[in-house]
């Protein structure tokens, strides 16, 4: 059990690598607060949860809306009285090429994977600042380091996102608040799914292109990104301060040829 007694806020844990994050925490003895804009699969990562045994409890909110993400963090402070850890995870890809993406689109992937991070942060930060203790996880990806075909908005989202990682945690050091940074690369989760449709002619060439840009024979698992959240989350990482964590299979830093 390495969360016991820790009231940790996952955005986005409806799906995906944030429902894996979920269900392990849980196991590791954390409330869990279930954060997703979709209330049906919400609900059912809390299900799983205490299916299993685990506490927690799921609040439906826009991590793109500041009264929405205010009530959240409000219902949590009232209900537990503490959040020990955030989990910034909530995002959305964008595929295209900086002159194919309209307007709309380039707006709404900055306002989920940068807004987001930023109001989830802002409203719980007095919080962890109060109690001189608290630890935030941004969810980055490793297109921050490296140049990826027809990923301009969200690559952009994403650097932002290591970067602001790095600022917040000079500004908050001196009040015992930790913040990393996850790097994630090719995750089978359904943003990934949905990207493998539209952006391939099909699914297997879609595979075989994935795995040409890694080292690893197979795509990551969201279990192997809640493995690292859950090392981020514990007091064993202690000594990591406004650090990527890289889970990408050899795609940064690995070269096959
Ligand atoms: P996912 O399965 O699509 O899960 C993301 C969840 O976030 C969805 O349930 C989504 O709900 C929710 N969400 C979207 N906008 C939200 C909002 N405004 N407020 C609250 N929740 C919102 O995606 P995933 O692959 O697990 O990705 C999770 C995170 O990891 C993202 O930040 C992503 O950029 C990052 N990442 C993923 C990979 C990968 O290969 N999968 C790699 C690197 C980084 P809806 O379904 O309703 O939109």
């Amino acid at each position: 059990m390495r969360l016991i007694n820790k009231v940790i806020l996952i955005t986005g844990s409806g799906s995906g690598i944030g429902r894996s994050t979920a269900l392990l925490f849980a196991r590791e003895g954390a409330t869990v607060i279930v954060n997703d804009l979709d209330e049906a699969k919400g609900i059912e990562t809390l299900k799983y949860i205490q299916d299993a045994g685990g506490m927690g409890h799921f609040i439906h909110a826009d991590v793109t809306n500041p009264e929405s993400v205010m009530l959240m963090i409000d219902q949590i402070i009232k209900k537990y009285g503490q959040i020990d850890v955030l989990f910034n995870n909530a995002g959305i890809s964008g595929v295209g090429a900086l002159h194919e993406i309209e307007p709309d689109t380039w707006d709404r992937v900055i306002q989920v994977n940068i807004r987001g991070v930023y109001l989830s942060s802002k409203y719980v930060l007095p919080h962890m600042m109060k109690r001189k203790s608290g630890n935030i996880i941004n969810m980055s990806s490793c297109v921050a380091e490296i140049g990826l075909a027809r990923r301009a908005s969200y690559s952009a989202t994403k650097g932002a996102v290591l970067a602001l990682t790095k600022s917040m945690q000079v500004d908050y050091a001196s009040y015992n608040i930790r913040v990393n940074a996850i790097l994630p690369g090719t995750i089978l989760t359904p943003f990934v799914e949905n990207y493998l449709v539209s952006s391939y002619d099909d699914r297997e060439s879609a595979m075989a292109s994935i795995k040409k840009r890694q080292l690893s024979e197979e795509l990551g698992t969201p279990e192997d990104v809640a493995q690292a959240a859950l090392f981020l989350a514990s007091d064993e990482s202690k000594f990591m301060m406004g650090s990527p964590l890289y889970i990408d299979g050899g795609a940064t830093f690995g070269k096959n040829a």
